[in-house]
């Protein structure tokens, strides 16, 4: 599939530039904020500059996150792989994010009931379960679902994450995984990338189904270890 094969490619770039740059903006930006708020706690400041001030604050905020989700990018190379069981990360995750799916009116219902193992890190593919649902429940205007399942196939497990949210038009798939690509006003559009790089990183592939107005499925493939087989 020429897409995927694209994308890989494009991911693999961008987490070797990711690696070298964000430790260096980290450090200017501290220096910022910590200038900003000796500037916020200054005497007889005017209302404009008491707002210029808060509006620092929060963009230096904002770009802070960016760059917390950009090292957890970078630090995701085949760290600490070990036999996990699929079916406990997605629950875990699943419950984790539970109540942000009822604060927004989505039920997850997830059907994995039975292990699969595959190596990687347990903390990597909890990340790519809770981007997708994160993703998934902020697609859904009023109540939706997202559900969740797996099957093997051969030699790898394949899981499919389907939501009933807006879904995606052709251009807005292509533009998935693309750094800041994001149609949120407090998104990062960080999220994507990240699950592309972490499962290519295990050999694994992303696919994805999107209807606009129906909904949105993600599937992965990921290769089963040899506990399973
Ligand atoms: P963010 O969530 O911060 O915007 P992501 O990389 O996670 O960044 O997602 C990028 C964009 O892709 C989103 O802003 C949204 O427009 C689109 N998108 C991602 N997942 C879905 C989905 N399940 N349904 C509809 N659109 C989606
Ligand atoms: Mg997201």
């Amino acid at each position: 599939n020429k897409i995927a094969l694209q994308q890989t490619e494009r991911v693999r770039l961008i987490g070797e530039m990711a690696a070298s740059v964000a430790h260096e903006i980290r450090n200017p930006l501290t220096v910022v904020k910590g200038f900003v708020h000796i500037l916020k706690n200054e005497e007889n400041l005017t209302d404009k500059q008491k707002s210029s001030l808060k509006l620092m604050d929060s963009e230096l905020e904002r770009a802070e996150k960016i760059i917390t989700d950009y090292l957890s990018l970078a630090k995701s190379e085949k760290k600490n792989a070990t036999e996990i069981d699929i079916r406990e990360i997605i629950k875990n995750t699943a419950d984790v994010v539970e109540p942000y799916a009822l604060m927004n009116g989505t039920t997850i219902t997830n059907c994995v009931d039975s292990p699969y193992y595959v190596r990687g890190n347990a903390s990597d593919l909890g990340q790519v379960f809770l981007n997708l649902f994160k993703n998934g429940i902020e697609a859904i205007d009023g109540k939706g679902t997202i559900t969740v399942n797996a099957v093997k196939n051969g030699d790898v497990v394949e899981i499919t994450i389907c939501d009933t949210g807006r879904g995606m038009s052709e251009e807005e798939i292509k533009r998935l995984g693309t750094p800041f690509y994001t149609t949120k006003d407090q998104g990062t559009g960080m999220g994507t990338m990240l699950c592309y790089k972490i499962i290519d990183n295990l050999n694994g592939q992303i696919k994805v189904k999107s209807t606009r107005g129906e909904g949105t499925a993600f599937n992965i493939s990921l290769p089963l270890c040899k506990k399973q087989k």
